[in-house]
């Protein structure tokens, strides 16, 4: 791909759109685009795959972009320490359709069913706070 991939377009939402327009957006895109739905390994179900690794990345960027530019650096974005890009949680071993903001870590819908962005350690940890 020439063009740097532009994370608003994938997520079809005005640049700079505030936090609960990205999620809703990517909430809606998990939804038409996560494979379990599909039989695995059938064509519909990669395509789909590759649709959703898409959304997710744009997720994940729309969201650092908003959050460097609003408040905070990059330092905790969590794909540095990332080691590579993971899609099933450890949990489960399903479809991970979130990383933990603070650690990483790839959530399935069942780890992260109201898609906090955080694992269990850190979404309690969150809550303490
Ligand atoms: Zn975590
Ligand atoms: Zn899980």
């Amino acid at each position: 791909m020439a063009a740097a991939r532009d994370p608003w377009r994938i997520l079809g939402i005005p640049p700079g759109s505030g936090e609960g327009e990205i999620r809703r957006a990517f909430l809606g895109l998990v939804r038409r685009h996560h494979p379990d739905q599909f039989p695995r390994g059938s064509p519909e179900a990669r395509w789909h795959e590759e649709r959703l690794k898409e959304v997710i990345w744009a997720y994940q960027e729309a969201r650092r972009r908003t959050s460097s530019a609003a408040r905070r650096p990059v330092a905790d974005a969590p794909s540095p320490r990332r080691p590579s890009f993971r899609l099933h949680c450890n949990a489960h071993q399903r479809w991970a359709v979130i990383y933990c903001t603070a650690c990483g870590a790839p959530l399935c819908s069942r780890c992260d069913p109201a898609l906090t962005g955080y694992c269990g350690q850190h979404r309690r940890q969150r809550m303490q706070m």
